[in-house]
């Protein structure tokens, strides 16, 4: 078994495809600490009948590979930027019509999320997770075969995978050094209609201040620039929602996965002006959000709800600051660099990255190392419990000389 396992990057569309660009760096896909499951990461000869009626580029494409999908071995689980906390009280939930179809978009989740978000209703779309809102997006402005999304890398590896799986191209464009959007970003994005942003980026927690985000809405007027904010509980101040109020082309997500501690739920929302949201709602499923996930949803959204999370978001970021400062520690003594977290996850990089890797292996910790070039040192911990906490700074003063 690997130390930093050894799953295949995500290759470039099948050679039928007439999709434009698509350089996707080995990049956005993932792989566990703990990593024995090289499964699904190999292409497909067209050799059964389902490989020869499928589509060409779905042969050479990699899923995306889930924290679950990966698994791993270990007892402090700590890369899937999950919520160690759960909140939900079942025995409040009713459950009485579930032989019913739900609502489309269940009115009283709309009405929470926008009480919570300070977002008017109708700009609202509840989707299962912000991963199917990436979906819709892609299936609803993106022509296969045709069209290109533009990405930001180092990032969340969902938003390329979605489009190669709709035959859309990718521009797999850079953050600068500083993790930055580069100054050309603009010419380099043109001529994609979706230009995904990650805000606080995934895996590196860095920010782009809103007036960098604001000019590049405005300096790309005919694409649709679309912020990811799964991780904005934990920085709030960066949030560009209230800019929908004056942009047509900005489009923005948000999950209850992450400070919501609800990533079991799936449910997620995009956020956006009627125009977009009209023809988002042309593509949704039926019946995008089960029952049961709108009766949690909406529990965690109450005022109740609500003030638990912005507690448990601050004790997540104590714990998160104490596991920071203890690997700037270790990374002082053994070489390596510590990133400043802004999400509920702090990326580090490793002179001696395969000693830190066994290191958590000895040790039953499942963190998340890359097989990104740009990320070939770096581990992601996601903040835990003040017990995981205490063993990881433990462990990691542990290796003081
Ligand atoms: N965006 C980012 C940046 C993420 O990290 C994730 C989940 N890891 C998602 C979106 C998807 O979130 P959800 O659980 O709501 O599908």
């Amino acid at each position: 078994m690997s130390q930093v396992p050894t799953s295949q990057a995500p290759t470039s569309p099948a050679p039928t495809s007439n999709v434009p660009v698509t350089k996707i760096p080995s990049a956005n896909c993932a792989s566990n600490t703990l990593d024995n499951n090289t499964l699904d990461t190999t292409s497909i000869e067209p050799t059964t009948l389902a490989a020869r009626l499928a589509r060409p580029e779905l042969l050479e494409l990699t899923p995306y590979q889930s924290a679950r999908r990966l698994g791993g071995r270990g007892d402090i689980w700590i890369n899937a930027n999950e919520s160690p906390f759960n909140n939900v009280a079942v025995a409040e939930l009713d459950l009485s019509k579930l032989n019913r179809y739900p609502e489309c978009q269940p009115p009283a989740l709309i009405n929470a999320y926008s009480q919570y978000s300070g977002v008017a209703e109708s700009k609202i779309v509840a989707s299962r997770g912000a991963d199917e809102a990436i979906e819709l997006l892609i299936r609803a402005f993106c022509i296969s075969g045709i069209d290109a999304i533009a990405t930001f890398g180092p990032t969340y590896g969902m938003y390329a995978i979605s489009a190669q799986t709709f035959n859309v191209g990718v521009k797999a464009l850079s953050l600068t050094a500083e993790y930055g959007l580069p100054s050309d970003f603009a010419t380099a994005a043109r001529g994609a209609k979706l230009v995904f942003i990650c805000n606080p980026n995934n895996p590196t927690g860095t920010v782009i201040d809103k007036a960098r985000i604001e000019q590049a809405i405005q300096a790309l007027p005919d694409a649709i620039v679309v912020v990811d904010e799964a991780y904005i509980e934990f920085c709030p101040e960066y949030s560009v929602a209230d800019l929908l109020e004056s942009y047509p082309n900005l489009v923005v997500l948000r999950t209850l996965s992450k400070a919501f501690a609800l990533a079991g739920a799936r449910c997620g929302f995009l956020l956006a002006n009627e125009g977009i949201i009209e023809i988002i709602m042309r593509v949704i499923a039926p019946y995008p959000v089960p029952l049961p996930v709108s009766e949690v949803a909406v529990q965690a959204l109450s005022p109740a709800g609500i003030a638990r999370m912005k507690t448990q978001v601050k004790e997540l970021n104590a714990q998160g600051e104490r596991l920071a400062a203890a690997l700037n520690l270790y990374c002082e003594q053994w070489g390596g660099a510590v990133l400043t977290p802004n999400g509920n996850y702090v990326l580090a990089e490793f002179d001696d990255v395969a000693k830190v890797a066994q290191l958590l292996i000895d040790n039953g910790i499942v963190a998340r190392a890359y097989k990104d070039p740009r990320l070939a040192k770096a581990i992601r911990f996601s903040f835990s419990s003040q017990a995981d906490t205490d063993r990881l700074v433990s462990l990691f003063e542990s290796q003081k000389l």
